[in-house]
């Protein structure tokens, strides 16, 4: 374990202000280095990704989060506070049995908050796309002595003009809101997860409290790997028709009670295994979910992890 300031006055360029970014870059900033997050978006929390959506607030990337690593649940409870509050309601499998639970968290005002919590203090420039990621480097005339990548690897390898190699499971998502509250079989779940079916995962948004407008329920649908290649390449518009009938089979919703929907593509949505990135040139890094598991924890650790263990060349 390097030691504590042993990187001080190092410069770190990290792109991605997801969950692995952020947690890289807090993990720096405590060895003494200078970073600087470069986020092509507006907000902060990538895949973890929250909308404000016809009065609502919708979780469109990652629906909870667990907090089974103390590091993590500590970093997080210390950000997030009472915001952080924990599931109630069950999930159910296929069979409408609950599944085991062993803890699902959620931020009271999108999930995307969490992200932005637990950035408080870094330095971070939103809405800067990085095109050449060498660009960045002192070597190559930048101002950084390394850099480091958290998106997703077909990107990151574009970026850093190596072969992708890898490709990432997308996702085809869909939100719907019905006026009427706690519609159909809302209240006795939370969400159906059936991994075998088209619709893979659906929530009811409104065991989040203050997260849905009054008189209104809300479901996230999320397809299967199949189903999200199959239909990927249509306009997103097109993706609440493909789906509707399948969430209202399922919940028994009425159909006639629709009162909006909106589709939303993820490209690059998980990885199906932990992933070893090819040696990269002097300078570069990759981190990111890949290197463990899809999921809000795990690239929170990812990042957690390599800023506290890696020993940079200077
Ligand atoms: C539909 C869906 C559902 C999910 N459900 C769950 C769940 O319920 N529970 C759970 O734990 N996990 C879930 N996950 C997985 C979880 O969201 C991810 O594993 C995690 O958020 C990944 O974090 P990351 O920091 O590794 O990557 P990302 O969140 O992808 O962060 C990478 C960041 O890099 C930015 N970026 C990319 N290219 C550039 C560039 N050129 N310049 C600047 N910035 C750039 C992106 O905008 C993004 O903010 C889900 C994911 C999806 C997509």
């Amino acid at each position: 374990m390097p030691s504590s300031n042993d990187l001080f006055s190092r410069s770190f360029a990290i792109i991605g202000a997801g969950l692995a970014g952020i947690a890289a870059a807090r993990g720096l900033v405590d060895r003494g280095a200078e970073v600087t997050l470069f986020e092509k978006s507006r907000g902060y929390g990538g895949r973890c990704a929250s909308k404000r959506w016809e009065n609502h607030v919708v979780d469109h990337g990652a629906q909870y989060f667990t907090m089974r690593d103390e590091a993590f649940r500590t970093a997080a409870t210390a950000a997030g506070g009472d915001a952080l509050l924990r599931m109630e309601a069950p999930v159910l499998d296929e069979n409408d049995a609950p599944l085991p639970d062993s803890g699902r968290w959620f931020h009271r005002d999108g999930n995307s908050r969490l992200a932005r919590d637990l950035a408080k203090g870094l330095t971070v420039r939103t809405e800067t796309t990085v095109e050449d990621a060498r660009g960045l480097l002192k070597a190559h005339g930048g101002n950084f002595d390394h850099v480091i990548s958290t998106a997703p690897w077909p990107q990151t390898s574009r970026m850093f003009g190596v072969e992708p190699t890898f490709d990432c499971i997308p996702c085809l998502a869909v939100l719907l809101a019905y006026r009427g509250d706690w519609l159909g079989r809302t209240r006795d779940a939370y969400a159906i997860s059936d991994r075998h079916s088209e619709l893979a995962w659906s929530a009811c948004e409104n065991h989040k409290p203050g997260r849905v407008a009054d008189g209104f329920t809300v479901i996230v649908a999320h397809m299967s790997e199949a189903f999200s290649r199959e239909h990927l390449e249509r306009p997103p518009a097109e993706y609440p028709a493909l789906v509707r009938e399948k969430v209202e089979e399922r919940w028994k919703l009425p159909s006639v009670a629709i009162a909006a929907s909106l589709g939303h593509r993820w490209r690059l949505a998980r990885t199906s295994s932990p992933f070893t990135p090819p040696q990269l040139a002097p300078g570069m890094h990759f981190v990111g979910d890949a290197l463990r598991r899809s999921r809000v924890e795990d690239a929170w650790l990812a990042g957690h992890d390599f800023a506290h263990t890696t020993s940079f060349a200077s």
